[in-house]
């Protein structure tokens, strides 16, 4: 995977880029970045690059050239994603890392100011993505965190294939709870079935676990889940429970 950032501040993403998975990627040359100050792209002798938005209001506005003219620069093909960070856009999940991590070449303009001449949105991207219902001072730390979710996702990049499978979200549950040694801490136990070493019923508890999990804290994921009878008769058991306490 390529991947291309346009952005006014290129030093934003050293840090992210060169440690951990990110720089481990890079070095397996699964992926290459590479980031361009659309600053560099300005048509004025101050490389100006917002101005005053026409009709009046608040704040400046990131002026249509200088994006146009770095993306005329860039290597591209008509499967390039050419994703706008947005807090207008559709809201980034795992679904949408796990569909972005099929492509080849993503770029991703970040934004600044009050927001960008409305021709930027119109004739350039293919994808308006937010992070949240929140806004933040530019689109570097979005496309960052987009980054990383999409890059792990990529067969290779991560050292044990198995280990994004079960995250939270992949198959529209929250994780199980998790458990490493000692067996038993300052009076605190792992659960028995943990240390049973029967496949079979630790991954029905960890499904149990996951199905319980997403309930008590993430219900609205459920609505969208494929409950199987047996599911529902482990909710059922749960709420049961909680009605007895
Ligand atoms: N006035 C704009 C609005 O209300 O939609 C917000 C502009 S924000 C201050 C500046 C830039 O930060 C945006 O153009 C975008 O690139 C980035 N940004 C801010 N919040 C974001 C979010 N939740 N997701 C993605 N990008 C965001």
């Amino acid at each position: 995977m390529k991947i291309d950032y346009l952005t006014l501040f290129p030093e934003m993403f050293d840090g992210v880029l060169n440690h951990s998975i990110l720089k481990r990627a890079q070095e397996k040359e699964i992926l290459t970045v590479n980031t361009v100050n659309f600053r560099d792209y300005a048509v004025n002798k101050h490389n100006q690059v917002d101005d005053y938005p026409f009709g009046g209001g608040q704040g400046m506005v990131l002026k249509p050239e200088p994006v146009f003219n770095a993306m005329k620069d860039l290597e591209t093909t008509e499967n390039t994603r050419v994703i706008l960070m947005c807090p207008q856009g559709k809201p980034f999940s795992q679904a949408v890392a796990e569909e972005l991590s099929q492509a080849e070449h993503l770029v991703f303009i970040c934004g600044h100011y009050e927001g960008y001449d409305e021709r930027i949105r119109e004739h350039l991207v293919t994808d308006e993505i937010s992070i949240g219902d929140y806004v933040l001072t530019g689109g570097e730390l979005p496309a960052m965190s987009m980054t990383d979710a999409i890059v792990r996702l990529i067969p290779g990049v991560l050292g044990n294939q198995q280990s994004h499978q079960d995250d939270s979200f992949s198959d529209g549950l929250l994780e199980f709870p998790q458990y490493t040694r000692p067996r038993e801490f300052e009076g605190m136990k792992v659960p028995d079935v943990l240390l049973s070493g029967n496949h079979a019923n630790i991954d029905a508890w960890r499904h149990e676990q996951k199905l319980i999990r997403t309930f008590v804290k993430r219900p609205d994921l459920l609505t969208k889940y494929p409950l199987t009878s047996e599911d529902e008769k482990i909710l059922e058991n749960y709420k049961n429970q909680l009605k007895t306490k």
